[in-house]
């Protein structure tokens, strides 16, 4: 598996704390959460890509979000089935964990409420994606 062996070469979490803000350590390296209807991307409607901010990862295309009133950027599907590890039903809440496959960073869940044609709902965290505009 080429995901686990990037992983495993990964950059360790003090060296994380320097290069990450603490929002973007706090979501990324320890599964945490930005508030609801805080993040900056989160009424982005430009055309675009979203990339991993820790290591620039591209995760989602700006065709797939979509406004899912959650609070959340909200996406139907990532840009690739690479771009993402999909943990299955991990911690408290009834969705799968989202971790980007190049870093190892925690990045939101996917829920089975989303829109067609997938039925997924990827709901991240605006600070740890950086937008690239088309
Ligand atoms: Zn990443």
């Amino acid at each position: 598996m080429p995901h686990i062996m990037i992983i495993q070469k990964s950059i360790p979490n003090e060296e994380w704390k320097e290069i990450l803000t603490p929002l973007q350590y706090k979501i990324l390296r320890e599964g945490g959460t930005e508030k609801a209807f805080t993040g900056e991307l989160l009424n982005n409607h430009e055309k675009g890509v979203y990339v991993c901010v820790a290591c620039g990862n591209e995760l989602f295309s700006s065709e797939t979000k979509y406004d899912s009133k959650t609070g959340w950027p909200s996406f139907y599907s990532p840009i690739s089935e690479n771009s993402f590890i999909i943990k299955p039903n991990s911690g408290s809440i009834n969705a799968s964990e989202v971790i980007c496959a190049k870093c190892g960073g925690h990045h939101g869940h996917v829920f089975t409420d989303g829109p067609e044609p997938t039925g997924l709902r990827f709901c991240m965290n605006s600070a740890a994606l950086k937008f690239k505009k088309k």
